[in-house]
């Protein structure tokens, strides 16, 4: 069993490219087998350079690894379309000769023309065939002629419009149009590219996106055609924005793989994310991981129906993924999001290690995506000089109120007998709630959190003192209690 992934590099890459790959990966690792990556370059003028390279780098990270491929190698190589140009010339040449394709040198403008004035005439739009029949010298004689010529594929009155697909059961496709083959440009299209690379390289089954349905009669066209055996469809469902359209990179920031990796997305979690939409294990439990999804794997429980993409599920799922990980991978993991932050150098020094450590047990419960850390955890790591007051924040909770409650606290912060958690919460609760100043704790604690974090929302007060050190604790709640005090 041979299954592929044929991303085009056009830019960063869609997360369809994952959601193909997962599904393809799922049925060969439980069926035994190779996975390809074949790179489908041929569309010279929305080629970019290093979109291949991102390609390899968001699937890896996925934990989604090939067989083949550019840049693996193996038994079929070339993987990457552009350089494999000789070898679809012959095919192109061989429907020349069987009267299967044509000619065709008709210029664009030509094309436009024809295409809008079917449009006016409410016709079919598709090429009308003026080449056909006539050589070079009989159509350079007529309108709208141009050289070099392209070739396209002559579709015979009765093509093949139904074929089998393992999720989808019997398909019916429109009737193809007389599709180009091969450009002006000596390029391929994809749609012989496709069959003449799925079959030389032994793919048995094509899982791909459901926009793929209407062409695939032109592709069966061309299996009948060289005489060579169909292989196996299956095409997997659009994913959807929650509005039902259709998810593009345009509109949506979560149409880019490398948009999950900046948010700090877990690979496990938007792969069990993406399996999700369209598949359940059995049991229906929506936490699982590749190799229960693998081993259960049947097309039968694929859903056709536009499963919608929800990041309010994906967040969930992450925390659920964040909350497992073990203190010393979560330190891992929020380490590159600290340094991007600023926060902590890169390579971190002994002790900014020391304190991220620190800091995991008040924080792995607190975020959804590790992209939130860095707000959450600012107060600890910049400058006791650079250190501000969130303005908001600090308008709320700073009131003339406040001041005797931030004095309170720092009066009783400095008198605590040792710098711990214990302690810190006995030293505020005293002076603070009942047989204090009589608050209570969520009331009392709000301006403290503000004045020593910075922020509204924060990690737990006292904890957060202890790895902030007495020293600035004191000094941040001084200095609010002086601006919350009136006139201040
Ligand atoms: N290059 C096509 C794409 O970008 C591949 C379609 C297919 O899998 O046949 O989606």
């Amino acid at each position: 069993m041979r299954l592929r992934v044929a991303p085009s590099p056009t830019g960063d890459p869609h997360v369809g490219t994952a959601y193909m790959s997962l599904f393809n990966l799922a049925y060969v690792r439980q069926q035994g087998g190779q996975f390809v990556v074949r790179v489908e370059d041929t569309d010279r003028a929305r080629f970019r350079a290093d979109s291949e390279q991102q390609v390899y780098d968001t699937l890896r990270w996925l934990g989604l690894d090939w067989d083949e491929g550019p840049d693996r190698g193996g038994p079929y190589a070339p993987y990457r379309q552009s350089e494999r140009l000789q070898t679809y010339r012959p095919h192109v040449d061989a429907l020349l000769r069987d009267g299967h394709a044509y000619l065709c040198w008709c210029s664009p403008s030509r094309l436009a023309d024809m295409r809008e004035d079917q449009q006016r005439r409410k016709l079919p739009t598709g090429y009308d065939r003026m080449c056909v029949g006539l050589d070079r010298d009989a159509r350079a004689a007529l309108p709208g002629f141009q050289e070099p010529p392209v070739v396209r594929m002559l579709v015979p009155d009765d093509p093949p419009m139904h074929f089998v697909d393992l999720i989808r059961g019997d398909v019916s496709a429109p009737r193809p149009d007389d599709q180009v083959l091969l450009k002006a440009d000596g390029f391929p299209t994809y749609h012989l590219a496709v069959v003449v690379d799925d079959h030389l390289m032994g793919i048995t089954h094509v899982v791909r996106g459901e926009e793929w349905i209407s062409s695939t009669p032109k592709h069966l066209l061309l299996f009948d055609w060289f005489g060579w055996d169909r292989p196996v469809f299956a095409h997997m469902p659009l994913l959807r924005n929650v509005d039902r359209s259709k998810i593009s990179k345009r509109k949506n920031p979560a149409a880019r793989l490398t948009w999950f990796v900046e948010q700090g997305y877990l690979p496990e979690a938007l792969r069990n994310f993406l399996g999700l939409l369209g598949y359940s294990v059995p049991g229906e439990q929506e936490i699982f991981t590749f190799e229960e999804m693998s081993r259960t794997f049947d097309w039968s429980r694929v859903n056709t129906v536009g499963p919608v993409f929800d990041l309010d599920k994906l967040g969930w799922l992450n925390g659920h993924y964040l909350r497992k990980l073990s203190e010393g991978d979560f330190a891992e993991r929020a380490l590159p999001f600290l340094q991007r932050a600023g926060l902590v150098a890169d390579p971190a020094t002994r002790e900014e290690l020391a304190a991220v450590g620190a800091l995991v047990p008040l924080v792995q419960t607190r975020v959804a995506i590790l992209s939130e850390l860095p707000d959450l955890v600012r107060f600890l790591f910049v400058p006791e000089e650079a250190f501000a007051l969130d303005p908001v924040a600090a308008g709320k909770a700073l009131t003339p109120a406040a001041a005797p409650v931030l004095s309170a606290a720092a009066d009783a912060l400095e008198g605590a007998a040792t710098w711990t958690t214990p302690s810190v919460q006995e030293a505020l609760d005293g002076a603070l709630l009942e047989g204090g100043l009589g608050l209570k704790r969520g009331k009392a604690y709000l301006p403290l959190r503000a004045a020593v974090c910075g922020a509204a929302v924060a990690p737990p007060l006292p904890e957060s003192m202890v790895l902030l050190g007495r020293d600035r604790t004191l000094r941040r709640l001084r200095a609010a209690a002086a601006l919350a005090r009136p006139g201040g």
